[in-house]
């Protein structure tokens, strides 16, 4: 048995400490136990790491003081993920360690809840009792109490009492005398305790659903070498029924399954779905859950009690320990990089996860991205292709509508970005009961404040954007940091009276709906809707129940929605986004389009998608057009491959922010050049410079952006820099592995 454990402490510090483990407790001090330790004049917490019988440290070390807690233990697979993400990510074991477990189980402050519950000690003495005090008035409610007992063990106190029709004393007497016992029963904080589901029963595969899952299966029961598999799906081809009969294989072995769906598609219409097909068998974790039933629920998966788990990106660490698959829905979406440290990609890592446990992996997608794809035709990934709609139910038909020529005939009345095209469409589902999705990704009123007449455009001072006007509440507000000013009535520059709003947002659109379709029944669901008390899943209700005629949404609506009902999907400015600084702009482009048109013609009636657009002959637009995802991906990936954009090589970004705008510049100028010596031929390196929002929160940004191969000494480099190195007092480092975004 080893003698000495290495020991990750719950401090900061990319740093584990070797501990000497006391002789009884070495059978119990595992890789990944929770123990306690002295350190410095304290203790503290920590999780064991590595087992060894020699240290560098021998005649210093401290002795291991107790176990911290028998039930939370990280499987040891999932520790070595943890030293991967440190390693690969640049981030600090302890952050790594972090995000495999929920603060909830973390920090320890959250107790099992359990309740008090009641059952008679002895039964023969309690029917002696009962038949020695019967009819006397006294005990009539000590012999209530007892009679129920006997009927119905384990009860809690009020359920019991008002069975028994008395009060709390004698039950306290019957307790106090021996004939009643008390015990704690462990409950479960169950976030479905207020909705049931029916069941559901495997559908019937039809052929290209067939295919897959043969796929799938020749990976669980390994016959195939690689592990993971891009399941290439349109919109409404059948993907989740594949993943639904693919979790039921995998449990057949005997193996668990971990599911990740963007948090913004963990709708109660997906986790339904689950829940009918797998009952009990499923935890479901989102950010809703309060921390008792995230403990309870992890508490749950940890003990094998449930074999599947849905969430969003953290679920991937869900601590099964016979992981036999892995999902990713939606595997390009831009939600599984987590935007603070571990800047983790959640696809990245569940295709290491899957590789350490020897699990299979499908990520899904209408549109896949392009690091899958690219993977999947170099056959490093199995690559599935489900291309029809489920019954052979034709795509949408797209319609292109040049905004350039909506401009109003005189004497018509404006408008605004409603073309007669658009308004004609929604006019005829109206009148056919059907109904409409209108999509424009960007809330408020107005994009921006101008005056007429100096030219001002309010701007958020923290930050080096314009306000956006919210006209329900006669503000300006920034939607980098939240801040909110009261819109000016004159401007506040020159004093002039013209000021002019321009750019619509989702909160114009509606207004402009309500009065072009009036006695239509028309809602906006985008984060202000919600905050101001409409609830996500209201809104849905409403909509599938059939009372709401045109739903208008940012990107909320775009995805996992499936509403048969709704016959057209309008997309008001299709180019928002379009030209924006950032080598992802057309890939997102294109997966928003074919997102939202895939709302359209999920029922009997074909769909209809038209897209409003000022550039239409811009490439991705035609593309997103004719729905052609093949050949977007050629087009796209010859600018990448020009310029060594991702896949063709990785990208890190190293970001700096500073209050002062010199000295942060002088900062990364300075890093730059320790840096420099690392970056070999195949490396191509921006110079630092000012990121494409210059400030956010009052902080100047400067970044300098790394791209290329063979990145290993560079990435040490910068892990050195970033976590070793003190910065000057007000200049923040952090740096971006496989960066999503250059914003
Ligand atoms: P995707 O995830 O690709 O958008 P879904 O799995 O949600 O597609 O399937 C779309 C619709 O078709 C759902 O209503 C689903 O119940 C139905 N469906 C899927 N597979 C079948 C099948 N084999 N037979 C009949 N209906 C199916
Ligand atoms: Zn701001």
């Amino acid at each position: 048995m080893s003698r000495i454990a290495r020991v990750i402490v719950d401090l900061s510090l990319d740093k584990a400490f070797d501990y000497l483990i006391p002789p009884p407790l070495a059978a119990r001090i595992v890789i990944g136990v929770r123990v306690r330790v002295p350190f410095g004049n304290s203790f503290r917490l920590g999780y064991v790491l590595a087992l060894s019988d020699h240290s560098d440290f021998e005649e210093q070390l401290k002795t291991i003081e107790s176990l911290g807690d028998g039930r939370t233990q990280l499987p040891e697979a999932l520790i070595k993920l943890g030293s991967w993400m440190a390693e690969y990510y640049c981030c600090t074991q302890e952050q790594a360690i972090r995000s495999l477990l929920p603060g909830a189980v973390r920090l320890g402050r959250i107790k099992p809840k359990t309740l008090t519950v009641y059952r008679v000690a002895e039964p023969e003495k309690a029917r002696q009792y009962i038949e020695a005090n019967a009819g006397r008035e006294k005990a009539q409610g000590r012999v209530n109490l007892l009679k129920v007992l006997l009927e119905q063990p384990g009860l809690a106190a009020d359920v019991l009492l008002n069975l028994a029709e008395t009060t709390v004393s004698p039950l306290q007497g019957l307790v106090k005398n021996g004939l009643v016992a008390k015990s704690e029963q462990l409950l479960r904080r169950n976030p479905f305790s207020d909705s049931t589901v029916l069941p559901s029963a495997p559908l019937p595969a039809n052929a290209e659903q067939q295919a897959a899952l043969e796929r799938v299966r020749a990976m669980l029961e390994g016959r195939e070498k690689r592990h993971v598999m891009l399941l290439h799906g349109v919109t409404n081809s059948g993907k989740t029924e594949v993943y639904l009969q693919s979790i039921a294989m995998a449990l057949e072995l005997n193996r668990s399954a971990i599911v990740l769906v963007p948090e913004i598609s963990l709708t109660p219409q997906t986790v339904r779905r689950f829940r009918a097909r797998f009952g009990d068998k499923i935890s479901v974790l989102h950010s809703r859950l309060s921390d008792g039933e995230r403990f309870d629920e992890w508490n749950r998966i940890n003990d094998g009690i449930v074999q599947i788990v849905v969430g969003a990106r953290s679920a991937l660490f869900a601590p099964f320990r016979n992981l036999g698959l892995i999902i990713v829905d939606e595997e390009h979406e831009a939600s599984y990089k987590q935007s603070e440290a571990p800047r983790y990609h959640a696809r990245d890592v569940a295709v290491m996860r899957g590789l350490l446990e020897q699990a299979a992996v499908i990520l899904g997608s209408a549109t896949p991205s392009f690091e899958s794809y690219r993977n999947a035709l170099e056959k490093r990934y199995v690559l599935v292709e489900m291309l029809h709609r489920v019954d052979d139910k034709l795509l949408p038909s797209v319609k292109v509508v040049d905004l350039r020529l909506g401009a109003p005939e005189p004497g018509e009345k404006k408008s605004g970005l409603f073309t007669k095209i658009l308004i004609q469409a929604i006019q005829e589902r109206l009148q056919l009961g059907e109904q409409t999705i209108l999509f424009l990704n960007r809330r408020g009123f107005a994009r921006q404040m101008l005056c007429e007449s100096c030219g001002y455009v309010a701007g958020c001072p923290s930050c080096s954007v314009p306000y956006t006007y919210h006209r329900k509440e006669e503000m300006l507000s920034c939607h980098l940091c939240g801040s909110m000013i009261e819109a000016p009535e004159c401007c506040p520059s020159c004093g002039a009276a013209e000021i002019r709003y321009s750019g619509s947002g989702t909160e114009k659109i509606e207004s402009l709906a309500a009065a072009i379709f009036r006695g239509a029944k028309v809602v906006r669901m985008d984060s202000d809707s919600i905050r101001a008390g409409n609830s996500h899943e209201a809104i849905l209700d409403r909509f599938r129940k059939g009372e709401i005629d045109i739903l208008i949404g940012t990107q909320m609506i775009a995805k996992g929605l499936h509403f048969p009902n709704v016959t057209l999907v309008g997309i008001i400015n299709a180019d928002q986004g379009l030209y924006l600084p950032d080598f992802r702009a057309c890939e997102r482009t294109f997966q928003l389009l074919t997102q939202v048109a895939g709302r359209a013609g999920r029922g009997d009636v074909r769909g209809e998608v038209i897209i409003q657009t000022f550039s239409p002959a811009n490439d991705t637009i035609r593309f997103a057009v004719s729905q052609d995802f093949k050949a977007f991906y050629q087009y796209d990936m010859t600018v990448r491959e020009a310029l060594h954009y991702p896949p063709d090589g990785h990208l890190m970004v190293l970001n700096f922010r500073s209050l002062d705008a010199e000295a942060g510049m002088q900062y990364a100028a300075r890093c730059m050049e320790l840096l420099r010596p690392f970056c070999h031929d195949e490396i191509i390196v921006s110079e630092p410079a000012p990121a494409p929002i210059e400030k956010i929160k009052t902080k100047y940004r400067f970044q300098i952006i790394f791209r290329g191969r063979k990145l290993k000494q560079l990435r040490q480099a910068l892990r050195e820099l970033t976590l070793r190195r003190r910065h000057p007092e007000g200049i923040e480092l952090y740096l971006d592995i496989d960066a999503q975004s250059l914003l």
